[in-house]
C-alpha cells in the first residue's frame, strides 16, 4: 500500500509542477464557437486522474491543453477536413487534427456525467499523443472503459453499451 500512496502523490506532484501554456488564437472559421471556461481546478483535476489511472505520460496535454469549445446541438462545427453536424446523440466530440474538444450545451462542471465527457475527450487527446492507432474508433473502449470507472468512484453507473463501444473499437479488417 505504501508504494502506490508513493506512486499516487509522485504523480500529482509531477502535474502539479507542471507549466500552463496560452491556448491558440482563434481562426475566421472558429467565430460562432463559444470557448469554454474549464477552471484550471477541474482540469488539473482530471488530468491528474488519467495520470494515475493510466500508464500514459500526460505532460504534453497538461502543458499545452486541447482547445476546449461549448457548441449547441444542430450545430456545424470544423472537424478534421470537413465539418461535423452535431446530433442528438453526441454529447462531446474530439478532433484529432485541432486538437479540439466539443462539449455540446447543457453542459456544467457541477454535473459528474458532464464532468465525465470531458474526461473522456481529454482521454483521447492523452491517447493520440502517446501512441499510435489502427483506426480512429479504437481508442473508444479504453476511454470508455476509464470514464466508467471514473463515473463508479463517485458512485454512478454509466450504463454504456459495451457491446456497440466494442464494436466501434474494433478496427476494420485490412485488405
Ligand atoms: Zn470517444
Amino acid at each position: 500500500m505504501s508504494v502506490l500512496i508513493s506512486c499516487l502523490v509522485s504523480c500529482l506532484t509531477a502535474v502539479a509542477a507542471m507549466a500552463e501554456t496560452a491556448p491558440a488564437p482563434l481562426g475566421p472559421e472558429d467565430e460562432a464557437l463559444c470557448p469554454a471556461e474549464i477552471s484550471s481546478e477541474l482540469f488539473d483535476a482530471l488530468i491528474g486522474w488519467i495520470a494515475i489511472n493510466t500508464s500514459y505520460d500526460v505532460s504534453q496535454t497538461y502543458r499545452s491543453p486541447p482547445e476546449i469549445f461549448f457548441c449547441d446541438t444542430g450545430a456545424i462545427v470544423p472537424y478534421d477536413e470537413g465539418e461535423l453536424l452535431v446530433d442528438t446523440m453526441l454529447d462531446a466530440v474530439f478532433d484529432l487534427r485541432r486538437r479540439r474538444v466539443y462539449l455540446v450545451f447543457p453542459w456544467s462542471p457541477d454535473d459528474d456525467f458532464d464532468v465525465s465527457v470531458l474526461l473522456h475527450e481529454l482521454i483521447h487527446d492523452v491517447q493520440h499523443i502517446n501512441r499510435d492507432w489502427d483506426c480512429i474508433g479504437e481508442p473508444e473502449l479504453e476511454a470508455y472503459w476509464l470514464q466508467d470507472k471514473w463515473l463508479s468512484e463517485k458512485g454512478l453507473v454509466s450504463n454504456f453499451n459495451w457491446l456497440a463501444i466494442l464494436q466501434l473499437s474494433t478496427c476494420p479488417k485490412s485488405e
